[in-house]
C-alpha cells in the first residue's frame, strides 16, 4: 500500500502530523471551543431567504471583495469596540485559518519566519509550516501570561517576520495586556518591520476589552477575529481581520479569486443581522464559564483565569488518563498535548454540570 513517505511531498511536510482534535460521537462534546446554542429559528429562516435569493444567481462567481459583508464586518467591530473601522480595513476568508494563512503566504514564507508564545493555538505553527514560514517558539511564564523580558528578547536575538499574539489565548484562555502588545509590536518593528496578528478569536467572551483600538497609526498590526466562536456559526466557516487598508490590499496579491463563496456571504450577512441575539448567548456562556471555574477550584482542582469560552485546568500526574477516564463517563475534553493540564468548553448549563459530575467521580478515584 502506497502511504505518504512513498510520495514526493515538501521535505518540511515529512513526519508532520495533521490538525486533529478527535470529532467523536459522544453524548456531551465540550473538546473544540464550539458554541452549544444552535442557531435560534428566526436566523435559520433568514439564512434560508438570503440563501434563496444567492442561489438565483449562483451561474455568477461571487462578489469577489465580499463588499456587503465586510461592510457590515466593520459596522460590527465599531459598535462593540467604539474605534471606527471601515470596509476597507476589513478582509474576510473561510474561518480565521484561512485569514492567518492569507497573512503568512503575504508576510511569511520560505527563508521568513513566525514566532508564537507557546503554549498556544496549534494552528499558528502549522500554519507557518505550510506556507514554508519557519517557526518559533517562544517563552510563557509559569502562569502562562506571555513573558515579556524573554519574548522581546527573542525578537531582538531571532528577528522573525510575523509574531502571533493570541489573546485571549488557546488552550490556557489568558489575555495578553494592551501595554503587553504595544511592547511586543516595537520590538518587532525595531528588529525589523514585521507583522504582528493578534488573534481575537475568543474575545467577546473576555472580561476585558478588544486590543482593536491598538491599530491606529500601526500598520503592521493586524486583528484577526471570527464568526466560528460567540457568533455560534463553526460551520459557517467565517473569519476575518481588521488591520490597516494596505494590509487588506496586500492579502490580495495571494487570496484565490472568489475564494468567499455567495452562500458563505448570505449566510454571514444573516448571522450579523442576529447579532444581538447571538451576543447574549456569550453572556450566558461567560457566566457558565464563571460557574465552572469556581466549582472547579471548589473541587481542589488547580485553573487558569480564563477570558475565553473554555478553561484550561489540571494539574494531573497522567493527563491522558484522566482524559480518557472522563470521556468514559461521556464527555469529550480537550487534551491539548500541555503536561499536566486538560481544556475543557463552556457548554450549556446541563453539559456543564455532566462535565462537573464526570470529573467529581474522576478525581475521587486518583
Ligand atoms: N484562532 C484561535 C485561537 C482558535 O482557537 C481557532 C479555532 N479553534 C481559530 C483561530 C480558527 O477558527 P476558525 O478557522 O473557525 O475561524
Amino acid at each position: 500500500m502506497t502511504t505518504i513517505d512513498d510520495l514526493p511531498i515538501r521535505d518540511e511536510l515529512r513526519g508532520q502530523s495533521p490538525y486533529g482534535a478527535p470529532q467523536l460521537d459522544v453524548p456531551v462534546q465540550l473538546n473544540t471551543n464550539e458554541n452549544p446554542y444552535p442557531l435560534p429559528e428566526a436566523l435559520v429562516a433568514r439564512i434560508a431567504e438570503r440563501v434563496a435569493e444567492a442561489a438565483r444567481h449562483l451561474n455568477r462567481y461571487p462578489d469577489r471583495d465580499a463588499v456587503e459583508l465586510r461592510t457590515e464586518l466593520a459596522a460590527y467591530l465599531t459598535r462593540t469596540t467604539g474605534h471606527p473601522v471601515g470596509r476597507a480595513q476589513v478582509w474576510a476568508a473561510n474561518g480565521s485559518n484561512e485569514v492567518l494563512q492569507q497573512l503568512l503566504q503575504t508576510f511569511g514564507g520560505p527563508g521568513r519566519t513566525a514566532l508564537g508564545f507557546e503554549p498556544s493555538y496549534s494552528m499558528h505553527a502549522l500554519i507557518s509550516r505550510g506556507t514554508g514560514t519557519g517557526w518559533i517558539s517562544g517563552p510563557r511564564n509559569e502562569d502562562f501570561t506571555v513573558d515579556l523580558d524573554a519574548a522581546v528578547a527573542t525578537i531582538a536575538e531571532r528577528r522573525p517576520h510575523v509574531v502571533f499574539v493570541c489573546s485571549p489565548n488557546n488552550p490556557t484562555g489568558t489575555a495578553v495586556e494592551a501595554d503587553t502588545v504595544l511592547a511586543l509590536y516595537e520590538a518587532a518593528q525595531a528588529a525589523r518591520p514585521s507583522l504582528v496578528i493578534v488573534d481575537e478569536a475568543y474575545v467577546e467572551f473576555s472580561h476585558r476589552a478588544s486590543l482593536l483600538p491598538l491599530l491606529e497609526g500601526r500598520p503592521n498590526l493586524v486583528v484577526s477575529r471570527t464568526m466560528s466562536k460567540a457568533f455560534g456559526a463553526a460551520g459557517l466557516r467565517l473569519g476575518y481581520l481588521a488591520a490597516d487598508a494596505a494590509v487588506v490590499d496586500a492579502v490580495q496579491l495571494v487570496r484565490l479569486p472568489y475564494h468567499l463563496s455567495a452562500v458563505t456571504q448570505a449566510t454571514a450577512l444573516a448571522c450579523l443581522e442576529h447579532t444581538d441575539t447571538l451576543l447574549g448567548y456569550v453572556e450566558r456562556l461567560k457566566a457558565e464559564r464563571d460557574r465552572l471555574v469556581d466549582a472547579l477550584r471548589g473541587l481542589g482542582l488547580e485553573v487558569t483565569d480564563s477570558d475565553a469560552n473554555f478553561i484550561q485546568f489540571g494539574r494531573f500526574a497522567d493527563t491522558h488518563a484522566v482524559w480518557q477516564a472522563i470521556l468514559d463517563r461521556g464527555v469529550l475534553v480537550r487534551d491539548n498535548g500541555v503536561p499536566g493540564w486538560l481544556r475543557v468548553t463552556a457548554g450549556t448549563p446541563a453539559e456543564n454540570d455532566a462535565f462537573l459530575d464526570a470529573v467529581r467521580f474522576v478525581i475521587k478515584e486518583l
